[in-house]
């Protein structure tokens, strides 16, 4: 038996205004006065002074407004690092990611495409990766999906969505400052938070379930049970807890996996587009039969905070589509091993599946 040896993010801010550090934290990685930061932030932060008149643009730094409108695709990074390459006559002193997790998986994935050859579908797999990514830096401005504390960045290919899973992948300094989550929406809100309670559940409930990753996800669930069951907090502690149960929640499934709503998420993300958060709400829905507990509590969630969920999504489809989105998930292994245990292919058949896709 041979253990994992994982890396972790090498240094971490939390504070209610720390981003106003970011420029002290940075300045002594730049390599030279040619080689910029190059900052990618959410483009919802366009011309909004929270994040704008804070950002320590210095000599040729440059300034990238990113939407987050669609989650990140293989050819969205290659087309960003060749910009980046034309644009500067150096190799970046770092990138800098500021907003959810679709512009710090990219942040991650540009980093890494900076010194790494080809293209980023080459990488997305396990372990592909050959050379240390530069400097990369991420700054989380809504709070659920742990994307500032793994070590994969999601990204959606030509032949699959599906992870760059790397020893150089997780940020080599993050920036939790929960007041920057100030002006997120309140149905994202939920979506997003609970991206980090799925997380949570399907870590405690999952067959890989160890003591590192039970410490984190039974912190992780218990933050997320007083944020969105509870009225004790107030909206400062309950930004503060929900940035923390994010951070846990990503440590929890970092020794562990994920398991059957992150699947069938996967399918629907991959054929439909539909994004993380919202489609593992969707997913979890009719999970019942996998997740009792945690339904439920999910389902009290939901109506406590009077969330909209879309319905019938999969009623128009074909066999064709119901086909992709099946293989999409059956693909992602360690997801059901953990999930149902060794003997999975027994159980998740392919009608089984369709099944489930149909109630969405
Ligand atoms: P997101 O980054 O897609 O953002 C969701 C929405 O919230 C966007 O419209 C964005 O503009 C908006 N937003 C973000 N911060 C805001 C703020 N402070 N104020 C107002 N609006 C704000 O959402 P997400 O759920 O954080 O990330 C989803 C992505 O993360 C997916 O691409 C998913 O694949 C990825 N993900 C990655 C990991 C990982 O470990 N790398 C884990 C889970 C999910
Ligand atoms: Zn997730």
């Amino acid at each position: 038996m041979s253990y994992k040896n994982y890396p972790m993010v090498s240094r971490v801010v939390f504070g209610r205004g720390s981003f106003n550090q970011l420029g002290d934290i940075i300045a002594p990685k730049r390599v030279n006065t040619t080689a910029p930061f190059i900052f990618l932030v959410d483009d919802v932060f366009k011309g909004n002074p929270l994040i704008t008149s804070r950002l320590p643009l210095a000599y040729n730094d440059q300034l990238v407004f990113v939407s987050a409108k669609e989650e990140p695709k293989t050819s969205q990074v290659d087309d960003m690092v060749e910009q980046i390459i034309l644009n500067h006559k150096d190799r970046p002193s770092g990138i800098i990611g500021i907003g959810g997790g679709t512009i710090m998986d990219l942040a991650k994935a540009v980093a890494i495409m900076l010194t790494n050859e080809g293209e980023a579908q080459d990488y997305q797999g396990w372990d592909i990766v050959k050379n240390a990514a530069i400097y990369h830096v991420g700054v989380p401005t809504i709070s659920g999906t742990g994307a500032e504390v793994s070590r994969t960045t999601i990204l959606t290919g030509p032949e699959r969505k599906l992870g760059i899973n790397s020893d150089f992948t997780p940020f080599d300094q993050v920036i939790l400052d929960p007041e920057l989550t100030v002006g997120v929406p309140k149905e994202q809100w939920f979506y997003t938070g609970m991206d980090c309670f799925v997380h949570c559940i399907e870590s405690l409930k999952g067959t890989y379930l160890n003591a590192f990753s039970q410490s984190y996800g039974e912190k992780a669930l218990e933050l997320c049970q007083e944020i969105f069951l509870e009225d004790t907090l107030s909206d400062e502690d309950s930004q503060d807890q929900l940035m923390m149960a994010s951070w846990h929640g990503g440590m929890s499934i970092a020794y562990s996996q994920v398991g059957v709503a992150h699947a069938m998420s996967y399918g629907l993300g991959y054929l439909l587009g539909i994004k993380h958060g919202i489609g593992n709400c969707i997913v979890f829905e009719h999970l019942e039969e996998y997740y009792p507990e945690g339904v439920a509590m999910y389902k009290a969630m939901r109506k406590k905070h009077n969330i909209f969920i879309p319905q019938g999504i999969c009623s128009n489809l074909g066999d064709d589509e119901f086909d992709i989105m099946i293989d999409v998930a059956l693909s992602l292994e360690p997801l059901w091993e953990n999930a149902i245990g060794e003997n999975w292919k027994q159980i998740i058949t392919r009608d089984k599946l369709k099944a489930l896709y149909q109630k969405m």
